[in-house]
This record gives structure tokens, C-alpha cells and sequence, in this order.
């Protein structure tokens, strides 16, 4: 889903016209009529990680809405004073307090119809132990086959996930960029 529309000015907190600036702009901007500040609305960006230990992968089931129940990698919102690597071992740290250690870029979603992006890292797990965050019911580590493919959160991540395994299949990790309807 979509964030909601703006209604009122950041600024000055004035009730917002919808229409193009006159600025060459083509898109339709939440514009303020009383100070003129145009608000843009830009796509979110969720980083995140693949976890690994062997050939298994640490998941963690939601404790919270959306897709309360369902099973996830840790992600989330990136924040402003952070690199992308950086919010990712971030959220990994807070979503399932593991151990671990930063790999290369792994892949990037663009899902334009909720307007974001979704990149993920790979990370090797130090240890078994783990440390669920508030945000987590619990986290496990799954083979491909112990994997609850019906029961993950999000399209991002199944095709995260179907990644990893085929590329260590193939014993090498490329990276992967595709578009997610
Ligand atoms: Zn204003």
C-alpha cells in the first residue's frame, strides 16, 4: 500500500492543493497554497539481510502487522544517518540479535506499487545464539527444504531467498536486481 496522501503543508500547515508545479514539473505535488513549499514524495528504501550459517538461512516470524505471523528476513526502514550496509546490519542486530558479519550486496526489488525498494545484504552468522527483538515471535535457521515457503511475508523475500539457494547451489553469489509487480 501506498503511503497516505499529504494533507496539509510541512511548514506552515495549511491545507494542500493537489497539482504540477510551475516549475516544468510533469507530476501532480501536494502544493501549499500559502507558502508555496512543493512536497515530494520520494520511494522508501528497507535493507535488510540474508543471515547464513552452512546451508542454512536465519528467518524471523513477524510479531507485528503487516504479515503478522508470517516468516521474514530482518529488514526494515533504512534511516537518514546510515549507509544502506549499515541500516541493514542494523535491523539485523534488532529483528533477531544475531552475530554476524557483513557480506557483499546481495539483491535489490523495486516495487513500484507501494513505492519501494527492497536491497539485501549477505551476512555469515558468528553463532547460534540469537536474541529476538521485540518485532520478532521467534527466529530459526531453515534449509532450503525446512524453509516455509507458504507462509513468508513478503514476495521480496521469497525471490531473495529462491536466489540464495540457486546461487549457492551453483556454488558462487551473483548479485540480483529485478522489478516486483
Ligand atoms: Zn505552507
Amino acid at each position: 500500500m501506498l503511503r497516505p496522501p499529504i494533507k496539509h503543508c510541512r511548514q506552515c500547515g495549511t491545507p494542500v492543493q493537489y497539482r504540477i508545479p510551475d516549475d516544468g514539473d510533469t507530476r501532480e505535488r501536494a502544493v501549499c497554497p500559502a507558502c508555496g513549499t512543493i512536497h515530494y514524495v520520494n520511494p522508501l528504501l528497507v535493507v535488510g539481510t540474508v543471515p547464513y550459517l552452512g546451508e542454512r538461512v536465519l528467518l524471523c516470524q513477524r510479531a507485528i502487522e503487516p504479515r503478522w505471523g508470517k516468516w521474514t528476513l530482518p529488514a526494515g526502514f533504512m534511516e537518514l544517518d546510515e549507509s544502506m550496509a549499515q541500516g541493514a546490519a542494523r535491523e539485523t542486530a534488532e529483528e533477531a540479535g544475531a552475530q554476524i558479519e557483513m557480506g557483499p550486496f546481495f539483491s535489490a526489488m523495486s516495487i513500484p506499487r507501494i513505492g519501494q525498494v527492497h536491497v539485501f545484504y549477505l551476512a555469515r552468522l558468528l553463532s547460534e545464539h540469537f536474541d529476538p527483538g521485540p518485532e520478532s515471535a521467534q527466529v530459526h535457521l531453515f534449509t532450503e527444504d525446512e524453509v516455509p515457503w507458504d507462509e513468508l511475508a513478503f514476495t521480496a523475500v521469497r525471490r531473495t531467498l529462491e536466489c540464495f539457494f540457486a546461487d549457492r547451489r551453483r556454488g558462487q553469489f551473483g548479485v540480483h536486481d529485478f522489478d516486483i509487480a
